[in-house]
């Protein structure tokens, strides 16, 4: 089992009580930052918050090219030819932090670790960076259709992963890992695919990304 003693993707407490929060205190504008708001997380929040505006880490810079060899598609960088859609500034800090976080989980020596956990982190940041946008799109309907598809087109949304969200069955899927047949023992998909009530085991960690269950009914 899991040889790390601080369990990162154990338990949600932290996250419930966070959600329960109310919102309050944007004076800036007439519009609240668009937060991170996940139903049902397949994993258990980052230690700090995501929502905290001023927790974002430069260091570390670098990180574009190995990522993008694990087959994680990363922003492409600002420049100033970029037409920015109305909203962006809503996104942006959330946006910015999460690409902070990905960097500094790619840069994390991962001493002590699986190799396979080293991944982990980065598949749940991948994750939670796209659940993000399609919730704002799909669910919660606070960003327009142009804003939702720049995110997509600059690669800060998988657009192949939120295809899969569209689908019956597919709506918490990890990512899109653990359901590629040829990753698996006898062409089968992961674990964390399995519902609840039909794994032996009821406690689960996936070896490719550490979902704890990602099944629709889980
Ligand atoms: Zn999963
Ligand atoms: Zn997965």
């Amino acid at each position: 089992m899991c040889l790390v003693k601080e369990n990162p993707y154990y338990g949600n407490k932290q996250f419930k009580q966070r959600q329960k929060t109310p919102q309050k205190n944007h004076s800036v504008t007439s519009y609240p930052p668009l937060s991170l708001d996940l139903p049902k997380p397949l994993f258990s929040p980052a230690k700090q918050p995501i929502l905290s505006p001023l927790t974002v880490s430069s260091r570390s810079p670098s990180g574009r090219k190995s990522l993008s060899r694990q087959g994680i598609s990363m922003p492409k960088v600002k420049t100033n030819r970029v037409k920015y859609p109305e909203g962006w500034e809503l996104i942006e800090p959330t946006l910015r932090e999460l690409q902070a976080k990905m960097r500094e989980a790619e840069n994390d020596p991962h001493d002590g670790k699986r190799k396979c956990e080293a991944l982990w982190p980065i598949f749940k940041i991948a994750h939670q960076k796209s659940r993000y946008i399609y919730d704002l799109y799909y669910r919660r309907k606070e960003i327009s259709k142009e804003l939702y598809e720049f995110c997509l087109d600059q690669g800060y949304a998988d657009k192949n992963l939120i295809a899969k969200w569209k689908k019956p069955g597919y709506e918490r899927l990890c990512c899109l890992r653990c359901i590629q047949p040829r990753d698996h023992n006898f062409a089968t998909t992961c674990v964390c695919r399995v519902p609840k009530h039909l794994r032996e085991e009821k406690v689960i960690e996936c070896v490719h990304c550490g979902c704890r269950g990602c099944a629709s009914g889980d």
